[in-house]
C-alpha cells in the first residue's frame, strides 16, 4: 500500500478575524495545530509547533521520533512563553500523522482536542481521544456524548502543547487497508458538524480529498463558522510504495490551500501586529466578529454620508 491523494484546506471561518490554526504539509508526514492564548499568542504557539515538525521533514521516523518532536515543540513553546510575557499561558493542540515507509501503518501523535478520523467502507470513526473536560466527563459517565456536544465548557482542554514544562502525548499506530481515508481537523470543524455530517460531506465529494476538504469547510461555515477550520485529508491506496509520487504530492496539495504553503510555520514573529481581541477564548463567538461588524457598519455610514454631502454640494 501507499499514500494516495491528499489535500489540506484552512479557513478563518466566519467569526474570527485571524486564523490561529497551522498545518504541516510534508508527505508522508502531516500535522495540524490549533493555537490558544491571548492576542497573537495562539498563532505563535501553533506556528512553533508547525515549525518544529517542518525541521524534521525528510527524516526516517517512527513512533519514538514523533514523541520526541512533540516533546521538543512543547519545550520550545514553554520556553518562549517564559521569555515573552505577552505570550504567557499560550499553547496549542497538535495532531500529527505519519504514513510509514511500506504504507502498512500510520503513526499518530496527539495532544488536545484537534481530531483524527478514519473513513473506511463509508464508516467514519474518530481515532484520537480528545484531551478535553467534556471527553473526560463522557468517559466517566457524567455526560452523554450528545450532552458533551452542546456543553458550554466543550472547548476546555485538559492537555496542550506548551502550557507545562513537559507534556504526555498520545502516540499510537493504526493498521490500514487500501481505500482508508484519514481526516485531521481542528475543532472549528468538529464543533460545527456532527460525525454524521462529516461523513455525509466526504461521501458527497466521492471521497476525493480536495473536494471533500472544500465541502467540509463550506459546511462548517454554513453552520456558523464559529472558529478557524482546518481539514487535512489523505488516502491509502493499493500499490507499491512510491517515494517519488509522495514527493510530488508536495506541489499538488500546497496548491489546494487558500492560504498557501504551511501557514504559520517558520518565524511567527514575522506575522502582523497583535490583536488584543480574543483573550483566552479559543472557541465560540468571541467579541472580535461583532466589533469588526460594527466598525464596518460605521465605515459604510460615513462613506454614505460623504457621498450624499458631495452630491448635494456639487
Ligand atoms: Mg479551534
Amino acid at each position: 500500500m501507499r499514500l494516495g491523494r491528499a489535500a489540506v484546506v484552512t479557513d478563518t471561518g466566519r467569526r474570527r478575524l485571524g486564523n490561529e490554526d497551522a498545518y504541516v504539509w510534508g508527505p508522508p508526514l502531516f500535522a495540524i495545530a490549533d493555537g490558544m492564548g491571548g492576542a497573537r499568542a495562539g498563532e505563535i504557539a501553533a506556528g512553533i509547533a508547525a515549525a518544529t515538525f517542518e525541521e524534521v521533514l525528510g527524516r526516517t521516523m517512527g513512533a519514538d521520533a514523533i514523541s520526541e518532536v512533540i516533546a521538543d515543540a512543547n519545550r520550545r513553546i514553554w520556553e518562549r512563553s517564559l521569555a515573552d510575557p505577552a505570550t504567557a499561558g499560550m499553547g496549542t493542540t497538535v495532531t500529527v500523522a505519519l504514513v510509514d515507509e511500506d504504507g502498512e501503518t500510520v503513526v499518530f501523535g496527539h495532544v488536545g482536542d484537534s481530531r483524527a478520523y478514519r473513513m473506511r467502507d463509508s464508516v467514519l470513526e474518530q481515532i484520537t481521544t480528545d484531551h478535553s473536560l467534556v471527553a473526560e466527563l463522557v468517559e466517566s459517565g457524567v455526560l452523554t456524548p450528545e450532552e458533551a456536544e452542546r456543553h458550554p465548557q466543550r472547548s476546555a482542554i485538559t492537555r496542550a502543547l506548551g502550557t507545562e514544562p513537559a507534556v504526555e502525548p498520545d502516540v499510537f499506530t493504526v493498521d490500514v487497508v487500501p481505500g482508508d481515508l484519514f481526516l485531521l481537523c481542528s475543532d472549528g470543524l468538529s464543533d460545527m458538524l456532527t460525525e454524521e455530517q462529516i461523513a455525509a460531506a466526504i461521501e458527497r465529494a466521492g471521497g476525493e480529498p480536495e473536494a471533500a476538504g472544500n465541502e467540509l469547510v463550506k459546511e462548517a461555515n454554513a453552520r456558523g463558522g464559529d472558529d478557524n477550520i482546518t481539514v487535512l485529508l489523505f488516502e491509502i491506496v493499493a500499490g507499491e510504495p512510491d517515494p517519488e509520487r509522495t514527493a510530488a504530492l508536495e506541489d499538488t496539495a500546497r496548491a489546494t490551500s487558500p492560504d498557501g504553503p504551511s501557514k504559520n510555520a517558520g518565524d511567527p514573529s514575522a506575522s502582523p501586529e497583535p490583536r488584543p481581541d480574543e483573550g483566552l477564548r479559543r472557541h465560540g463567538a468571541g467579541p472580535g466578529g461583532r466589533i469588526a461588524a460594527i466598525v464596518l457598519l460605521v465605515a459604510i455610514l460615513i462613506v454614505a454620508a460623504l457621498v450624499l454631502y458631495w452630491g448635494i454640494t456639487s
